[in-house]
């Protein structure tokens, strides 16, 4: 595996792929990885010929009393583990070699950017759809892999790729999760045994509102009522939200029906989780997607 830290490097590594006529995957992280991000290098080891890894803790998606510095990082470990995974670039670039001069230019996603987790994280998306914008200038993918786990990026990157017309397939790849449930993610390492023990309520309320809509339910706030309610079974969850919504526009539902996403967000602690699983629903059918 190849590792750099220039914009420059990465260009020259891509050019030469390419001129051997190898398509390039590409799966941008912040690094600390779990089994979640290696199930997205495994993916893209399997559709790609030259597998680019970035690994950049970009602070344009951090609010100010968010865990910018705080934030877990290994690159000793993350290398191991790229290595193991058969990656081929590495690329892991400093703030300054991003974002040499304060960025004036910003790619935002009004609507999709303010609902969900854009409530709590207003300048989020804003900060995400920009630096993934440009890391796929710098990397130029044929097919980029992100996580089925954070339904609202895939949603943001998607209809970004389809407004600014980027020549870049998006591949979600589902949520990998602990033998409990709780989704994989580098934040659970702010838990404390007790949170711990309590993380696994957010997919179990999933579960329950999944349950309600097999069971016939198509209102939404009464899907939505089962997710609240399983939360409450623990009082140190606290709820940002459960929500109920159209899988691509993110919009509310008048009727659960068709592309459905279920999504959930708590405080634990110093923690913010999420969490979603998304459905087809029809008149005889509820499949999970
Ligand atoms: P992050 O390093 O948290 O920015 O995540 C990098 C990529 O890995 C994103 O596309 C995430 O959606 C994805 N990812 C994070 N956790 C998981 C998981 N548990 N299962 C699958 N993909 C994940």
């Amino acid at each position: 595996m190849q590792v750099v830290n220039t914009i420059a490097e990465v260009r020259a590594a891509v050019r030469a792929a390419r001129s051997r006529g190898q398509r390039i995957g590409f799966v941008p992280t912040m690094g600390y990885l779990h089994e979640g991000h290696l199930s997205l290098v495994a993916a893209a080891r399997a559709e790609t010929d030259l597998v680019v890894v970035s690994l950049f803790v970009n602070p344009l998606q951090f609010g100010p009393n968010e865990d910018l510095a705080r934030y877990p990082r290994d690159l000793e470990r993350d290398q191991r583990l790229l290595e193991a995974g058969n990656c081929d670039l590495l690329f892991a670039p400093s703030v300054d070699e991003m974002y040499p001069r304060p960025m004036e230019t910003e790619v935002n996603l009004p609507n999709l950017a303010a609902v969900l987790c854009g409530r709590s994280r207003p300048t989020h998306f804003r900060g995400v759809a920009t630096v993934v914008c440009k890391l796929f200038q710098i990397v130029q993918p044929d097919v980029a892999f992100f996580g089925q786990k954070d339904a609202q990026q895939v949603a943001v990157v998607r209809r970004m790729v389809e407004d600014l017309s980027i020549p870049v397939e998006i591949r979600a790849v589902p949520t990998v999760r602990e033998p409990d449930g709780l989704a994989k993610s580098s934040r659970n390492v702010y838990l404390t045994p007790a949170e711990r023990a309590d993380a696994p309520v957010l997919y179990r309320a999933l579960q329950a509102g999944v349950q309600r809509i097999e069971a016939g339910e198509r209102r939404p706030e009464a899907v939505r009522e089962a997710m609240v309610q399983t939360v409450a079974e623990r009082p140190s969850v606290r709820l940002d939200y459960a929500e109920v919504v159209d899988g691509t526009s993110l919009r509310p539902l008048a009727v659960v029906d068709g592309y459905v996403l279920l999504a959930i967000a708590a405080y634990l602690g110093r923690a913010r989780l999420i969490d979603n699983v998304q459905l087809h629903v029809s008149a005889d059918e509820v499949r999970r997607v």
